[in-house]
Formats: C-alpha cells, structure tokens, sequence
C-alpha cells in the first residue's frame, strides 16, 4: 500500500488519502443503490476500525450536512471530494457525531474533520461503511482505487488523473447563458431527510440535461442546481418550500421538469410509506433540537397545531396490600372485570371507526387473559387483596412485554396497562373520570392509552406528545388516523411546560417549539388553514365507496407492510389492500422468517380487514437489487435482469412452500388473493401455481377456504402485458406494477439519476402497455388494479381509469384524495382521455394534457 503525506502531487493527478483505518471494499459493492449505482460519484467504500474521520485532501469544506454525517472537501483544482460516513446515517439526525471544522474552513490532508461515537451510529444505522466519492467525477479522466488494508491519514486510497482544463475549474459551470428567465413557484420539499444525497443527485443529474444557468433557492439561499454538492449544502428538510430558477435557452422546460421532480421527490416516492431502512429509522430516530425553544421526540404523525399545553395525568390508585377472605376478593376481582367489560362494550358503542373498536375488543379479551387473571388469583391465594394482586399481575405482565425485542409487542404493552387500570379503579371504588381537556389543547403525557384517547373530546384536541413509544404505538397510529400531528418519545422536559403554554407542534418533524414568536405562528397558520381546507373536503367522502360521477366503481384499496398498516389504511377510507409488500417480514435479520410467524403477521392483518375487504399478498419480491443477507444468491451483472421477483421463488421452492403455506392459513379469516410478483412468461405462472396447488392439497382438510383463493399476477414487465390475454387465462386478476412496468418497457433503471426523470409511468409506452393489461384480461373478464406509484398520483388516475383500470392500490395517506378525485371524474371523459393521450409521442405532452388534474 503506497503511503503519501501529500493529497496531490502534479497538477493534473489528485491521491486521496484514506480518512479512516479499516478495509476498502469497492463502491458497488455498498448495499445502498446511490453509492452503488455511483448516482453520488464514482469513489470507493470503506468499514472502518477507526472513529475519526480525517480529511482525504486538502482544501476548503464546501458542505458538511447538518446532521453531521457526511462532508466535502473541495481542493484547490475544484474536485470535490464527499465523505459520507455509513449508510442512512441521515436519520440520526446527528446523534454519535462531533464535527471538528465548519463550512468554509480551510484543511489540510490528516486533519481531523468529524469525530464519531462508533459504537452508538453502528447501533443505530444501516452500516459503517464510509463511502468517499468525487461528486464531480466528470473532470476525472482516469481513477486507480487501492484494495485492502489502509491507514488513516496515510494509506493513498485513489489516484486520479484529472481531465484537461479540470486542475483550474472550480465546480459545475454556473454562468448564465443567453435566453429566457423562468422561474417556478415554491415547491414545499416532500423528501423525508430533505434533500440529502439520493434526491440530491437525482436533482443535479436532471437540472445537468439542460443548457440553461439553474439555481434552487431557499429563502435567501441561492445554489447551483447542477452541483450536488451545492444542493446537499443547502441542508434542506422536508417541508422547506423552494423554488427553482433558469435562465437560458431552455429556461421554460428546465423549470416545468425540475419542479415536478422536485415535487414528486427526487425520485424518493414522496407519499409512499418510507423505504424499509428509513421506516426502521423513523421509527426510532428521534429529532435533535437546533435550538433551546425546541423539544425532541420521535415524528409519530405528520402535520401541524398550534395549541395551548395539557399535561394529562392518570391519577395514582392506592391499595391496601392486605386482603380478606380469598373467596370475598376473588368475587371482587370477578365482578371488576366483569363491569370492565360493560364499560368497554360501551365505550366501543360510541366509536364509528371499526379499527379504533378492535383496540378495544383486544382490551376484553385482555380481561379473560388466563395468565394474566391466573396471576392475580395467585396474589389473592397468597393472601393478598384483589385489588393489589391485580395491580401486581397486569404491571408485571406489561413489564415483561416491554422487555421483548419486538416493538409491537412491546406496545401492547400499554393496551395491558390501560385495561388494568380501568379494573383497578373499579376494584379501589375510583370512578374513572372524564378529563375536562381545554380548547386547542396540545395534550402531554407519559402515555395515552387507547381508552383515554377514546374518551377525550377530540374536537378539543390538536395534537399528543407523548414521552413513550414510537411510531408503531396506538398514540401514533390513531393520531394519524385523525390526521392530526404527534410526537412519540418526546424528551421529559415536555412534561414540565406550563398548561396553556403556547407551543407550536410539527409532527412531521418530531419537534414542538415553545415560545414560537409572531410570524412562526403566522406562517403555520397559513399552512395548517389550506392544508384544513382541502382534508376537510377530502374525507368528507372518503368512507364511501370510490365511484366516478356517472357511477362507475372504482375500488381505492392501499399497499401496506402490516397490520398497523392495514388499520390506518382502513381508518383513511381504504376499501381493502391491493399490495401486502411481504417482503419487509424479510428483511433486515438473519434468516427468513418461520411459517408460525409469518402467519401471526399474515394473519393479523387479515383480521384489520375481515371477510368483507379483498387483502392481495405478494409473494416474496427480492433478489437482484434486492438482496436477503441469509439468501444464497449468486452476484449479477445485470441484477434487474435476473433472479428477481417470482424467479427468486422458484429458485428457493422450500423459502416459497413456507410463505404460501403461511399465506394460506389467512384464507378463512379473509377475502385473500395471492400474487405472484415479476412474472414474465407462462412457464413462470404455471410453475409457481403448481406449488401453489400442491400445498393447497397438503393442507386440504386444515381449510376449505385456502381452496378458494384467488390468484393473480403483477404485470411489471412487458412480455406480460404483451401476452396479458394468454394469461389472463390462467390467474384470476392482474395488478400492474407500473415502476417495474416503467423501467422495463423504457429499459430505463428507475434508480437512475440521470434517467429517473425520464423514466415516467405516464410515458404514452407505459400506457400502451397497460392497455394491451386491460384489453387482454378484458377477454377472460379478469379484472386489472395498478400497485405502482403512479396510482397514487392524481394526475394518472383519469387516464388509468380510462384504459379500464378497475382497482387502485395507493398509499395509505393519499386515498382520500385520490376516491375525491375519482368522484370529480366521468367515465366517459376518462375513456377519451387515455384514447387521446395514447396517441401521443411523449411523457411530456401526456403530463402537459393531464396537468389540470394534478390538484
Ligand atoms: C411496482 O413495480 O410498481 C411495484 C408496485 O412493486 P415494487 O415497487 O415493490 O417493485
Ligand atoms: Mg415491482
């Protein structure tokens, strides 16, 4: 390994230095598709074994992210060199990082730049792995990486050989060329994490294919929108309205494409549920605080409130430990749980949404819960009073789910918590009384338990905080079905706010502010009047079924992960679930889940929905880009041509017996579909249906029902579309799974960040492809739904309609709007609409002519 004290030698070669010890692993070896794909620049990885990140060149720090987890150091010739250090790291907004310099400080290779807790990142993200990349690599003409072992400081880890003309360029060209001025409107980002380095390329590689001068503007902060590392230093979050500014010759098409691609995300699928690891990190990551009025906790649901602290508290039930005759406390016990039951059945008579009933029908069963009733009984043989073995049975219960590693199961820990108070205070003759909560009350506690939540006076409350749980607790999840903000883990000094304090609560960021001053409080009114405004409107019919104006039936259904999923879907107006994405049960652990487990999750959200809502579960969808850590599968040249999807399946058949046999033991409890994802050729469905049926057979006389189940295919790549009427004769329903559909039918990768944008489920190709889905089913009188993203976006939904579209699968926040956007249309208008678009030559005319219904 060559050692070098100096980061460049002649003017037109550049050495980079490693900036931490440990092992050089190659770029596209990284399991993260924007460093592999090289969509940040072209560099090497590295797992580190040391924890101060040194600088691999000299120059000037030209972006360091506010969370302090990746930086760039521009040298003297202008190559800009980004450090990011471990994957998603984003998320931890911060926590385990020290930075040691500021932007605009000057340094020298070896000098220390950004001290990090090894241990608690590692923890916590994704992975260690330190990528370092030259964000402009198109001034590199030639790069020689090393392999191996490297030294901080001191290891040379690339050498490269810098194009002509590069060694006096000082980033991407910013001047302004003859033309045009164009300028969007603001643009409020979507991006969870702002734009941080995926959307941030996606951005730059998209803004580079036009010859004007562009600028993203925030404020009074102006970039380069052609520079990566420009726009990953604006530092954005999610919510910053920016606009985008051009001038040129190409000034009117840079702003009408870059602003709808800033607006659908960068190519991060905006209102999709979070990928799997920024959903891991959502769920426990907690927001840092920029400054003192700022307090922290956990983004649990979206949205914003100004409002006026209350700090709800349960009060403390006293008991006597000593009890009577054990025979006398064991009726009392009897009876408390008894009249516990009545009260809840009473309570769930009050309750119009059927998943909110469900929290409580899990609070009965609770009360004849034999270990928990067995464990009280104990107490009270054991001489002690009913009211005090109960106390003590039910807080050691909860206690010992808390303890689980599973965080489901852990919340239900405070379902435990919440019915055994309701019997203790009936056991201590305590009435529970209903809390008198103040108008615009910003409600603060340890804990909401789902019944205080059903017996407060909701139209007073707008927001929770609560200093427990996350985003998977039933504070979090209903407080999104109300669609009002929370924050969950909220840091303790919450709990000592003055009731009626104005604060300002921002659900999406995690963050409630006190002492928000005149125009923080104007400006989220503003926001929170229009954003009312059109919610109101929408949900005012989103439990009705989705039909157009001339009454054809539309079904909206939702892509879910889970059951907390499923609740949430049905809670905004879903009809059922058109896409369970099984894989996530997958994911992130060390070998596949049993068939027991997988049918508990199964199962559980086959029970959210019951017998009268369709629930479509896709069989396993990885390989290829995809990989499973426990998964044999062989390294590919062109993984999204390869053992992909169905193909995965097959190649594993015992991986696939356990899910379908896992899948089918949902069947009695549901309307269940199976689908089979990526299926490209008759043999492919034939094949996985043979499986199916035998495992069918084998579990004949456990289940009549698991013989009923529809099965169905997702079209996603063209062959299938092409032969959708062959078939069609062989599955009982298509969903078109546009993404793939898109990247496919253009041969476009849809992570690309040059071609992302291009990449368009609207491209009159798709469409034609969806038409040869809907006419070739149309023979077998199969029905078509759409999974992709594009189901999700107002704009598709005439023209999906239109080319006989029967079901969208959307996610879960957008379904109000996309049944009210359904009910503006008629069928008849759609139908002229795909006839039109269709014969038209690009994504761009086709979103031009459907513009009008994008709001
Ligand atoms: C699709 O390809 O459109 C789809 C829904 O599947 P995924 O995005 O999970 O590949
Ligand atoms: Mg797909």
């Amino acid at each position: 390994m060559q050692t070098t004290s100096q980061s460049s030698l002649k003017p037109d070669s550049l050495k980079i230095v490693a900036p931490l010890g440990g092992i050089l692993v190659p770029l596209d070896q990284v399991p993260d598709p924007v460093f592999a794909q090289k969509m940040v620049g072209d560099g090497i990885s590295l797992d580190p074994i040391s924890n101060e990140l040194l600088a691999p060149v000299s120059g000037t720090v030209t972006q360091l992210h506010n969370a302090h987890h990746a930086l760039t150091i521009t040298t003297p010739e202008g190559i800009e060199v980004l450090v990011h250090i471990g994957l998603d790291t984003v998320m931890l907004r911060g926590d385990g990082f020290s930075p040691r310099v500021k932007m605009g400080d000057t340094v020298k290779v070896g000098q220390p730049v950004i001290g990090f807790d090894a241990d608690r990142v590692g923890r916590n993200a994704r992975s260690l792995l330190t990528e370092i990349v030259v964000a402009n690599f198109e001034r590199v003409a030639h790069m020689t990486p090393a392999t191996g072992m490297v030294e901080a400081g001191r290891s040379v880890i690339l050498e490269l050989t810098l194009k002509d003309g590069a060694a006096n360029g000082t980033g991407v060209a910013d001047t302004a060329a003859p033309g045009a001025e164009a300028q969007s409107e603001g643009i409020p980002l979507p991006n969870h994490a702002g734009l941080h380095a995926r959307p941030a390329a996606v951005l730059a590689g998209a803004a580079k294919t036009f010859s004007s001068q562009i600028h993203l503007i925030r404020g009074d902060d102006k970039v380069n929108a052609k520079s990566l590392v420009a726009i990953m230093g604006l530092s954005t979050k999610q919510g910053d309205v920016v606009t985008i500014k051009a001038t040129g010759p190409d000034a009117d098409k840079a702003i009408a494409a870059l602003a709808t691609l800033i607006a659908d995300g960068c190519g991060e699928k905006p209102g999709e549920a979070p990928q799997p690891a920024a959903e891991t990190a959502a769920t426990t990551a907690r927001a840092f605080p920029t400054d003192a009025n700022e307090i922290a906790g956990v983004p649990a649901s979206p949205g914003l409130a100004i409002g006026q602290i209350f700090q709800y508290r349960h009060d403390v039930v006293e008991v006597e430990q000593k009890g009577g005759a054990s025979a006398d406390e064991r009726r009392k016990l009897d009876t408390a749980l008894a009249e516990a039951g009545s009260q809840i059945e009473e309570l769930k008579g009050h309750m119009r949404d059927p998943s909110k009933a469900k929290i409580l029908d899990a609070h009965k069963e609770l009360l004849e819960d034999p270990d928990l009733v067995n464990l009280a009984l104990d107490g009270i043989a054991g001489g002690s009073s009913a009211a005090y073995s109960w106390r003590e049975a039910f807080t050691r219960y909860a206690k010992q789910l808390e303890g689980l590693d599973n965080p489901l199961l852990r919340e239900r820990a405070t379902d435990i918590r919440d019915v055994g108070r309701r019997v203790l205070g009936l056991l201590a003759g305590i009435r529970q009384e209903k809390i008198e909560v103040p108008q615009d009350a910003i409600l603060v506690a340890e804990d909401l338990a789902p019944s205080d939540i059903a017996s407060i006076d909701r139209t007073r409350v707008l927001g929770f905080c609560t200093t427990s749980g996350g985003a998977t607790s039933h504070v979090a999840i209903i407080a999104r079905s109300f669609g009002i903000p929370a924050i969950c883990g909220i840091d303790e000094s919450a709990l000592h706010l003055d009731n009626g304090a104005q604060v300002l609560l921002d659900g999406g960021r995690g963050m409630l502010r006190r002492n928000p001053n005149e125009a923080e409080v104007a400006r989220a009114r503003e926001q929170i009047a229009k954003l009312a405004e059109r919610r109101r409107e929408e949900l005012a019919t989103a439990m009705q079924p989705a039909q157009t104006r001339d009454g054809h039936r539309i079904e909206v259904v939702a892509n879910i992960r889970n059951a907390d999923d499923a609740l949430a879907a049905v809670a905004a107006g879903g009809e059922g679930v058109g896409l369970l994405r099984s894989e996530f049960l997958f994911d992130e652990r060390d070998q596949a889940p049993s068939e027991d487990e997988q049918a508990r999750s199964y199962g559980a959200v086959a029970e959210v929905l019951g017998r009268g809502r369709p629930l479509i579960i896709r069989t396993l969808d990885v390989g290829g880009d995809k990989p499973l850590s426990y998964l044999p599968l062989p390294k590919e040249e062109n993984p999204f041509l390869g053992l992909r999807g169905i193909r995965v399946s097959l190649d594993q058949p015992e991986m696939f017996r356990t899910q379908l046999r896992a899948i089918l033991r949902a069947a009695p409890l549901s309307d269940l579909h199976i689908m089979f994802p990526m299926i490209a050729t008759l043999e492919e469905l034939r094949a996985a249906k043979r499986i199916l049926a035998e495992e069918q057979a084998a579990g004949a006389s456990e289940t009549s029902a698991a013989a009923s189940v529809k099965v169905g295919i997702m079209v996603e790549v063209p062959s299938a579309a092409v032969q959708a009427d062959i078939l069609a004769a062989e599955c009982d329903f298509f969903s078109i799974g546009t993404n793939d559909l898109t990247q496919y039918t253009l041969a476009m990768d849809r992570g690309h960040p040059k071609l992302a944008r291009q990449a368009d489920g609207l491209h009159p190709a798709v469409l034609r492809m969806i038409k040869l889905t809907t006419d070739g089913a149309r023979k077998h009188g199969k029905w078509v739904g759409v999974c992709g993203g594009i189901a999700s976006d107002l704009i598709a939904i005439p023209v999906l309609i239109g080319l006989g579209v029967k079901e969208l699968s959307v996610t879960v926040p957008t379904i109000p709007a996309i049944k009210a956007a359904i009910g503006r249309l008629s069928l008849s208008e759609c139908q002229a609409l795909a006839d039109e678009v269709l014969a038209l030559g690009t994504a761009e005319q086709v979103r031009a002519r459907l513009a009008p219904f994008a709001e």
